[in-house]
């Protein structure tokens, strides 16, 4: 199983050293520190206990610079549920141990002898097959399947008994292991792609050099990829991918399929029948026709699937939050990892990172948004996986209208059928108002007081109306250096209808080092309070402030409507 680069996760600087040592040997892997304890990591996190069951819960190997038992127990609860298994270890900060735990096998003890010989001491392996075989029988290399596992434990400690074994197939990672080999032995490990019943004296290994090609949409898709392969005799744990034509790209049914049987889908150009398909995409493989549009492709060696045509394009345009990590939402970690390309302003670019050095960085200037979103989607029509990064939510005054602007505008098939998403990020105005309390708690107006993109008449009219109507205001691009006038004139408009005492909060650089928030009221702001890193928010007549224990104070907009009481 391919896992993605482990994180290396510590709790002071004292373990920096080490961390640095295991890192070098695993190329995209990213040291994560504690807040406040730790200077100079990749990442930072604030919570031991949630970041290690996030970092399991997403499949991400981990490497946890601290003893054993505080992984284990922070890891106990979700060793129950069926879901993720990564490698995870244990690492003495000074590197003086090395201590496989969990995910035997999502290889764990390979990850611990790397790492045992990075920091030239010996691995705790306590595996007894793979002590005695020097291979962990049960985890095959990638682009190999293990048949079934409890059936496969019971082989290994049969052969841990004394039982003698042969190889049947081609299992070249196992010419260096020590097993107790005899040509007529009873017991034999299997490797091959044909279908066969399971027995507790075969240990059954799928290598993954079966491709289905699919030349035209089918219904039910998945059963008969099923019904196919079983006519054909061939396991479908032998199946590497599914292969289409690329005239259905864009189609659903074809996504879901290859989601539900579990293979990854690839396209190339569109054949006459099933079996030209399958030629055309696995060109040494024994091709057998199963139907019109479907046949199905044995390799004599796993697929490199990544060689096989090209997947379907992404393109994902993501809201990054405000600025701290735990502020972005779970689907865009996820899409930062798969992602081959990334593209945005330099500052939202670097905040979105570290990248790995397979992931390529194209820095633009903030106001060729256009050319960004182009180019955006010549790299998704290339069969990338490209991110266009925003801070806050893309679709606040961000990149998700400029890129919808551009496949609208354009006519081109390849773009359009991209695999589009837009996901979401805490907008800046949402994460100011939390930190205050809830001035947005009522109907309130999000406007860009940037008039870059539209006439500044439309700005006036517009607060005019919003604050004449009494709603809550909340201001992005209050002011910068080219446009140094127009928030003064802004809150003339506003003072216009709302008194001195209204309540104001500025939030600058919310969720970044160094952040403020203020609480002043209309009367006192003046622009030189603000910049273009602060977020204005304004209150409307029903809006409270009140003093809080620690100082400082809460502002609130009651969901009530009418005078106000307590104000
Ligand atoms: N898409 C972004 C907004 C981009 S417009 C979002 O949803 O948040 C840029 C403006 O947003 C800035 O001029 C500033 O007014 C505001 N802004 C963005 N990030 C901010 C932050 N961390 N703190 C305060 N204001 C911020």
């Amino acid at each position: 199983m391919a896992h993605s680069a482990p994180a290396i996760v510590i709790l002071g600087n004292g373990s920096l050293a080490t961390a640095r040592k295991i890192a070098q040997l695993y190329p995209g892997a990213l040291i994560h520190g504690l807040a406040a304890r730790v200077e100079g990591a990749d990442r930072v996190y604030h919570e031991f206990g949630a970041t290690l069951r996030e970092l399991y819960q997403q499949d991400t190997p981990i490497i946890a610079l601290c003893a054993a038992g505080i992984v284990i127990r922070t890891l106990a609860p979700l060793l129950l549920e069926k879901g993720a298994e990564p490698p995870v270890l244990a690492v003495a900060e000074d590197g003086s141990a090395v201590v496989p735990l969990l995910g035997g096998l999502g290889g764990v003890n390979v990850m611990a002898r790397e790492i045992a010989a990075g920091l030239q001491v010996a691995a705790a392996i306590t595996t007894s097959g793979e002590l005695r075989f020097g291979t962990c029988l049960l985890n095959p290399p990638s682009g190999y399947a293990l048949g079934d596992l409890e059936l496969g434990k019971r082989f290994v400690s049969d052969l841990l008994a004394g039982h003698s074994v042969r190889i049947e197939g081609g299992a070249p990672w196992l010419d260096q292991a020590q097993l107790p080999e005899d040509p007529q032995a009873q017991r034999s490990i299997h490797v091959g792609t044909a279908e066969r019943e399971a027995s507790a004296n075969e240990l059954l290994i799928y290598p993954r050099s079966v491709a289905v090609a699919v030349s035209a949409e089918v219904a039910d898709l998945p059963n008969r990829v099923r019904a196919a392969l079983q006519q054909a005799k061939v396991a479908v744990q032998a199946l590497a991918c599914l292969v289409a034509a690329d005239d259905l790209i864009a189609s659903a049914a074809l996504r879901e399929a290859a989601l539900e049987l579990g293979v990854p889908l690839r396209f190339v150009a569109a054949a006459a029948d099933g079996g030209e398909l399958a030629r055309s995409a696995v060109p040494d493989a024994t091709i057998i026709a199963v139907a019109q549009c479907l046949a199905i492709a044995v390799a004599a060696q796993p697929l490199d699937v990544t060689q096989i045509g090209r997947p379907r394009g992404r393109l994902a345009v993501i809201g990054l939050g405000p600025g701290a990590a735990e502020l972005m939402v779970p689907v865009v970690k996820a899409e930062l990892a798969r992602a081959t390309d990334v593209l945005g302003y330099e500052t939202y670019v670097r905040m979105a990172g570290p990248f790995r050095s397979d992931q390529v960085q194209h820095c633009t200037d903030n106001r060729e948004e256009m050319q960004r979103a182009r180019h955006a989607f010549e790299l998704a029509a290339q069969g990338r996986s490209v991110i266009v990064v925003s801070s806050g939510d893309p679709g606040v005054f961000a990149m998700a209208a400029a890129v919808l602007e551009a496949l609208h505008e354009s006519s081109d098939p390849a773009w359009h059928n991209v695999d589009l998403e837009i996901l979401p990020g805490v907008s800046a105005s949402l994460a100011t108002a939390a930190q205050a309390g809830a001035p947005l708690g009522h109907d309130f107006c999000v406007m860009s007081l940037s008039d870059n993109l539209k006439p500044w008449s439309i700005i006036e009219k517009r607060l005019d109306l919003a604050a004449e109507a009494d709603l809550a205001l909340a201001f992005y691009n209050p002011i910068s250096r080219s446009r140094p006038w127009q928030l003064g004139r802004a809150l003339e408009i506003v003072a216009q209808h709302r008194t001195p005492e209204t309540p104001v909060v500025l939030g600058r650089d919310i969720g970044r080092p160094g952040q403020t928030l203020r609480v002043t009221t209309l009367g006192a702001l003046t622009p030189e309070q603000v910049d273009m890193r602060t977020m204005v928010l304004i209150g409307s007549s029903t809006t409270c402030v009140f003093p809080r224990a620690e100082g400082g104070d809460w502002v609130y907009t009651p969901r009530w409507y009418g005078s106000k009481p307590l104000c």
